[in-house]
């Protein structure tokens, strides 16, 4: 059997020619952002807030949360750190955010929507970011999970400025938030792919169903098509757009990813060095063209097939 190859990365992402593109990291808490660091992640592109309050019954307070947040923001001193509000409900209940008796969790009250009942566990979350901030020298952006509609993403936006908060994003994980992509860039600096949920919503398939794997599939062409759309919407705002979900650490998609308009790709901390390495191994032209032989594909692995032919081509 091969032993498993381990590619170091040398803390820049960047293709062939040069062009940058971020390598960041998925992190849950401070442990998680030492090893990253460590991995010399570029900084984090998603923390997700919730996994530092599973299992709790009672909502942390102010206090706790930024301690909670320090411990993350103090490993990036100077880095970018993207936090995300709490992600509560469906695959990530929290029992202080949710409630248990919904039919359809992942299509229920999660994610932002918890502010509409709850609008104070938001803003006090903002306001423990804001003290975090202020107490490292990270430069910390936050963005809200789920969101559909541009009002939620304004609302959003206003509050977490109203907060303290200089870089506001959203992430962008369901179909409806994709297809506005050009109306939320007006309210937002920044946007976030979250391709695991929106192949679910794309797709309408669980993504805790194994028996569904080939749905949740960010190759699946629907899935391509509206980043690309986002990709698009960026370039014509000016305005980052990154990539958190799985999508981020496969090496095959990440050319087609950078070829689709996204700025910087956000994994697990051991995806780093073979992302890396396969986006140094192409250029910018090399990029497009296997974005545009993805977006010209009428299946996932048709999709596939095509961009290995047009990165064989080129390396
Ligand atoms: C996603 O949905 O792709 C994502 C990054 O968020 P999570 O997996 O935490 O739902
Ligand atoms: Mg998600």
């Amino acid at each position: 059997r091969a032993a498993a190859v381990v590619v170091e990365f040398d803390g820049q992402g960047r293709s062939a020619d040069g062009h940058p593109l971020a390598l960041l990291a998925n992190v849950g808490g401070a442990a998680d952002a030492l090893a990253a660091a460590e991995a010399r992640a570029e900084g984090v592109g998603l923390f997700r807030t919730e996994f530092c309050f599973l299992g709790r019954t009672d909502a942390p307070s102010v206090d706790e949360q930024v301690i909670a947040y320090r411990g993350v923001l103090a490993a990036f001193p100077g880095r970018k750190v993207v936090v995300r509000t709490l992600d509560a409900g469906s695959d990530k209940p929290l029992p202080f955010a949710n409630v248990d008796d919904e039919e359809n969790p992942a299509l229920g009250v999660r994610g932002l929507r918890i502010a509409r009942r709850s609008p104070r566990l938001l803003d006090d979350q903002l306001r423990a970011l804001a003290l975090a901030a202020a107490a490292e020298s990270a430069l910390v952006e936050v963005m809200a999970p789920m969101v559909a509609t541009v009002e939620e993403a304004a609302e959003f936006a206003e509050r977490a400025r109203g907060a303290g908060i200089d870089r506001v994003g959203i992430m962008i994980e369901t179909p409806s938030a994709a297809l506005l992509a050009t109306e939320i860039f007006e309210v937002v600096d920044f946007v976030s792919l979250g391709t695991n949920d929106l192949a679910q919503y794309t797709l309408a398939a669980d993504r805790l169903l194994s028996e569904l794997g080939d749905l949740n599939d960010p190759w699946q062409p629907a899935v391509l098509r509206l980043i690309g759309a986002v990709g698009a919407a960026g370039r014509a705002a000016g305005k980052p757009v990154g990539v958190c979900g799985e999508a981020g650490a496969d090496p095959a998609l990440a050319p087609v990813l950078a070829g689709l308009g996204v700025t910087s790709l956000s994994m697990a901390p051991r995806a780093l060095g073979r992302v890396g390495a396969a986006l140094a191994a192409v250029d910018q032209d090399a990029c497009r063209r296997a974005a545009d032989a993805a977006l010209a594909a009428p299946t996932a692995s048709a999709a596939r097939e095509a961009v290995g032919a047009v990165l064989a081509d080129v390396s």
